[in-house]
């Protein structure tokens, strides 16, 4: 048989290889594992985040104790100090006082921050709690389909095995380097190889060139399509 027909018939098992690939693909239980596996990972980086939030706000509310630890120190240092040595007068006095009411001041706002930070940090732990929920159903719900899924695999492993036989049998007796030429084209163009139909390409639909349908009256079996590069059988 000629080369070209055989190639022929090695693109019908090629194409049905294929097409099996596609549907195996398109299983929608692996669509849903897919869709579960992306979720569980979104959850992960979702608590990598939140973790990383409280590492910071933990590093800062600690920074802030200390800091009011240590202004309570000097309001007690200040008032000690008020009390021991009695300013000389009115003027020396308020101004003393203005310093330990400043220091108060701003203990009452590193307070306040503090306060808020708490709250922050309980809403994380909230946040937290829920995205594990949320993940251990997801993971739940992976593991039971996978178990679906797996043997419908196994099944489908099977015929996908055959097909490949049948398209490695095919392929013994075409010459190699046609082979590469059919694959190279099938990069760019589905069906490499095609028919002839009424002076155009069965494969984009261009009509032939004038050179090329001279080649075809002469009794060449295939031409060359200058527009989609596939083969063309002439019969
Ligand atoms: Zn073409």
């Amino acid at each position: 048989m000629q080369q070209y027909e055989l190639l022929w018939q090695y693109q019908q098992v090629d194409m049905e290889l294929d097409q099996y690939e596609r549907e195996m693909r398109n299983n929608s239980n692996r669509k849903e594992l897919l869709k579960h596996r992306d979720f569980l990972l979104e959850q992960q980086n979702v608590l990598k985040k939140i973790e990383t939030d409280v590492e910071i706000m933990s590093d800062r509310m600690e920074a802030l104790a200390d800091e009011i630890t240590r202004l309570n120190g000097s309001v007690a240092e200040a008032t000690a100090n008020f009390e021991a040595n009695r300013p000389q007068d009115l003027e020396e006095a308020k101004k003393q006082i203005a310093s330990i009411q400043k220091l108060i001041a701003t203990i009452s706002r590193y307070e306040a921050e503090l306060a808020k930070m708490r709250k922050d940090s309980e809403a994380r732990d909230r946040q937290q709690r829920e995205v594990r929920v949320r993940a251990a159903k997801a993971r739940a719900e992976f593991d039971r389909i996978k178990v679906i899924y797996d043997e419908e695999y196994k099944a489908a492993s099977g015929k996908l095995e055959e097909l490949k036989a049948k398209v490695a049998a095919e392929a013994k007796g075409i010459d190699p380097a046609l082979l590469e030429k059919y694959k190279a084209i099938k990069r760019h163009a589905a069906m490499p190889i095609t028919r002839l139909h009424d002076d155009r390409c069965g494969g984009c639909n261009m009509q032939l060139s004038a050179a090329d349908k001279d080649k075809v009256r002469s009794g060449l079996p295939y031409v060359e399509c200058e527009n989609c590069g596939r083969i063309i059988l002439v019969k």
